[in-house]
This record gives structure tokens, C-alpha cells and sequence, in this order.
């Protein structure tokens, strides 16, 4: 495929027709673009019967759309960059900031974060795309985003219970970039880059490693060949890195391979590119995607404040291509760990058509001490938001066992206990209710008050 002259998704020369909204319909920030063509006033003769005059107002939609928060930012920051390449993912991607002096530029760092990323070296560098940073707080180092992104130095002190491959990965791969834990779905690892570095990434010891490369083609080959010969892989889902670092040439061609293999029913991509890149999902893009259904899509998403138009332009996108959409969560101390947050995560992830699918305890990686709450503050959230809103919006929390052991789900155990034939069941608002159960197990004795 060839790149065409102009970004898909540049700012076109002049006025666009008029479309109707595809995506995150409803939202307020959805409102079309509105430009105001001026007329002349002084006009020549009016005949009496004088065609209906075009109205003064009309109405466009651009390309892809730009807040004006990151308008603003891009002014101030990149003042000679067109929008046209501030819409470009490629250029995005080329200009992530990597180095304090550009971050200098853009917000000030506290002594603790300048040490930090002055003093890493390997894998799970620092980088972040400068739409991004148009989220990120100037002065304060606490704020949720930042502390996601910016390292600081308590990265760099292991505790008892981590370790650099908590899930046992690396013992459960059979050929480099799979990873094959259960039997009927594989992970394939298909590059070690991303838009974005978090800080508490379970695959911190791969990530931005070795120039921050893919697989090469000869061990695509062999990840493809091992796919090939194994019949009970009916599910692939690729990650890495993230996926959709790849260009459009490199993921077709990759997807068509697994979509050639007869058992391999399904496909899924888990990706962060849209909430922190949400220009990579071009019309070009999800014409690619849409060639290779049924293929699901996760996204990661951490914070409220990551929903912005752009991100909502993005699934929409997604949505209207026909991808299932899920999204994955880290549930991190000081970032996300509070009811009110995360029902405001839950709630606009709907809004902008993404199920909430995964509440992830963090995994204990070497140096997330920091990150991590107790087990008890993850199902306090659960149980904060089962039946104080809406179903959809309510994730399963998993544990990803360490070892290897898989996802394990944890709920807060509605069952108080039994009172003769009668099972003991205690409803989101603390209301005790019994249901008639006779041939149920003999359970606990109910509690005194109840
Ligand atoms: S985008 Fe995913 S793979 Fe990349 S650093 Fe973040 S968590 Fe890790």
C-alpha cells in the first residue's frame, strides 16, 4: 500500500461536504465544525422571485478532530507544525518526547522524575507522544496521568514478590514473540514498540528493548509456522509493544497469514494507540481491519481523563468498522484507586462504545511497589459499582495469577449464608434478601444481624 502524498487524515485544502456524524454521536463534543462564509452585503438588483439565498452558516467536519486543549498546546509547543502533521500518526510517532530537555519545554519536572529518567537505561524507556503530553498537568508531578507515563525513582527498588516476568512468560513460549499458556489461544508478541511507555507495564522487560523493534520477518515466519501446525490455536490475540506500531503493509500482511490458517477462528489486537495515539486509526486503517473479521480489539485505558474528542473519534471509528471493543484497565494507586474515578471511567467508556471488559490487579513487576493497592481496594471498587450503575459498565477484576496460573476473577461474595431452606443473599445497597433454595448446600450460619 502506498502512502499517498497528504496524510489521510490532513486538514483538507479547503471546505469538506457536509457528513453526518459516524461516531460518539450524542456527545457534546461532537458537535460539528462550524465556519462562517461571509457575504457581500451590497448585492445587485433583486428580482422580485429571487432564489432562496444559501444560508450564511455552514456546516463541516473535519477530517479528524482536534480539542481545543491539544489546539491549544500544539500553538503554544509546535507552533510550526500544521495540523495536518499534528493528525499524522507517523509524525506523532517520530516526535514522541524521549529526553528531559524536550520535557523541559513542556512542563516542569520535580527533582524526583528528573533523577529518575536521567538514570534509566534498557528496556521500558521514556517516551510519550506529544498528543498525550497535551494531557499532562505543567506543575503537578501527582497528577494521575503523569504519574503514569513520567518515571520516578521508586522504579528502581525491587520488593520481595516481584520479578522481571511475573506471569512465568517467558517459561511458555515455544518459539520467540508466542506465548502459549492455554491451549485453545495463543499471545503473539509482535513488536516491542508503543506510542507510550507505562510505567507499570507487566511486559517492562521487553518493551522499547533493542532499538525498539519488531519481529523480524524469518521469526514472524517461525511464530506463523508454529501457529500453522498447532490445530488447537483457534484464537490469536497480537500484542507486544503495541500492534499497531506496525504500518499498514506490516499488518496486513500479517493478519491475512493468520487469517489463511483454517483453525485459527479468531483474532483479537490488544492495543493502547487509541487513548494515547488515537490518530493511528485512520480510514485507511479500519478498511484494513474490517478485511479480517471476526477480529475484536482491547484497548487500555487508565484514566477518565484519557476520553477525550480524539480518543471518541478514534473508537468510533473502530465501531462503526465493525470491532467488538473491550477495554483493559490497571487498577493503580494514586492514579485510578477510588469508586468516583473509575465509574467515570466505566461510564464514558460506554459513552464512546467500548465495553468495559478487565479490572487488572497490577501484576507485581520488579519496581511497582508503588503502583499496587491491596487485593480488599479492588473489590471495595467492584462492589461500588455492581448495581450503582449500569451492567455493561461494570469490568471483571482479574488477578493474573503469578507463575503462569492465568487470569483469575474475583468478585465480592454477595452470599451472607443460609436460614433453613432459605440462601442469604446481601444486594448492592446492603439490603439483606432470601431466596428459596431447598436443595442448596448446607452454607455458613447466617451472621447475628442478620
Ligand atoms: S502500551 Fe502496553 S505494552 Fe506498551 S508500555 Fe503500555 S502496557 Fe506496556
Amino acid at each position: 500500500m502506498q502512502d499517498s502524498p497528504l496524510p489521510e487524515d490532513a486538514e483538507p485544502p479547503g471546505p469538506l461536504p457536509v457528513q453526518a456524524s459516524s461516531s460518539a454521536s450524542g456527545l457534546a463534543f461532537d458537535t460539528p465544525y462550524e465556519v462562517r462564509i461571509p457575504f457581500s452585503p451590497i448585492l445587485p438588483h433583486q428580482p422580485a422571485t429571487a432564489p432562496p439565498r444559501r444560508p450564511a452558516t455552514k456546516t463541516y467536519r473535519p477530517r479528524f478532530v482536534t480539542s481545543e486543549r491539544s489546539e491549544r498546546f500544539r500553538e503554544r509547543f509546535y507552533p510550526a507544525t500544521p495540523k495536518s502533521d499534528w493528525n499524522d500518526w507517523r509524525w506523532q510517532q517520530r516526535h514522541r518526547i524521549k529526553t528531559t530537555t524536550d520535557l523541559d519545554r513542556i512542563l516542569r519536572l520535580s527533582a524526583e522524575e528528573r533523577a529518575a529518567i536521567e538514570r534509566h537505561v534498557g528496556s521500558l524507556p521514556f517516551g510519550i507522544t506529544p498528543y498525550y503530553a497535551s494531557l499532562l498537568d505543567p506543575d503537578e508531578s501527582t497528577q494521575a496521568l503523569r504519574r503514569t507515563v513520567i518515571p520516578v525513582l521508586a522504579e528502581y527498588q525491587a520488593t520481595p514478590g516481584e520479578a522481571q516476568d511475573p506471569l512465568g512468560e517467558d517459561a511458555t513460549s515455544p518459539v520467540p514473540g508466542l506465548v502459549h499458556r492455554y491451549p485453545d489461544r495463543v499471545l503473539f508478541l509482535v513488536t516491542g514498540l508503543c506510542a507510550v511507555y507505562c510505567r507499570y507495564c507487566t511486559r517492562a522487560r521487553l518493551v522499547g528493548a533493542s532499538g525498539e523493534g519488531s519481529l523480524k520477518k524469518h521469526q514472524l515466519e517461525a511464530a506463523l509456522a508454529y501457529i500453522e501446525s498447532t490445530p488447537s490455536i483457534r484464537d490469536v490475540l497480537l500484542s507486544g509493544g503495541d500492534p499497531l506500531s506496525l504500518d499498514d503493509e506490516r499488518l496486513d500482511w500479517l493478519l491475512g497469514r493468520l487469517r489463511r490458517i483454517p483453525h485459527v477462528e479468531f483474532l483479537r489486537i490488544g492495543t493502547k494507540n487509541p487513548a494515547v495515539l488515537p490518530q493511528r486509526i485512520t480510514p485507511r486503517l479500519t478498511r484494513l481491519l474490517k478485511k479480517y473479521h471476526p477480529l475484536w480489539m482491547s484497548i487500555h485505558f487508565i484514566h477518565p481523563d484519557e476520553l477525550t474528542p480524539e480518543v471518541a473519534e478514534a473508537c468510533g471509528r473502530l465501531a462503526d468498522a465493525g470491532i467488538p471493543l473491550g477495554s483493559q484497565t490497571v487498577l493503580l494507586k494514586g492514579v485510578n484507586d477510588n469508586i468516583e474515578t473509575q465509574k467515570r471511567l466505566m461510564q464514558g467508556l460506554l459513552r464512546i462504545r467500548v465495553k468495559p471488559y478487565y479490572l487488572y490487579q497490577c501484576d507485581p513487576i520488579s519496581g511497582s511497589a508503588h503502583f499496587r493497592t491491596t487485593v480488599a481496594k479492588g473489590l471495595e471498587i467492584i462492589q461500588g459499582l455492581r448495581g450503582h450503575t449500569t451492567g455493561y459498565a461494570v469490568p471483571t477484576y482479574v488477578i493474573d495469577a503469578p507463575g503462569g496460573g492465568g487470569k483469575i476473577p474475583l468478585f465480592p461474595d454477595p452470599v451472607i449464608g443460609r436460614n433453613g431452606d432459605d440462601l442469604l443473599l446481601r444486594n448492592y445497597a446492603g439490603g439483606t434478601y432470601r431466596y428459596p433454595d431447598p436443595e442448596g448446600e448446607p452454607g455458613p450460619a447466617p451472621c447475628a444481624s442478620d
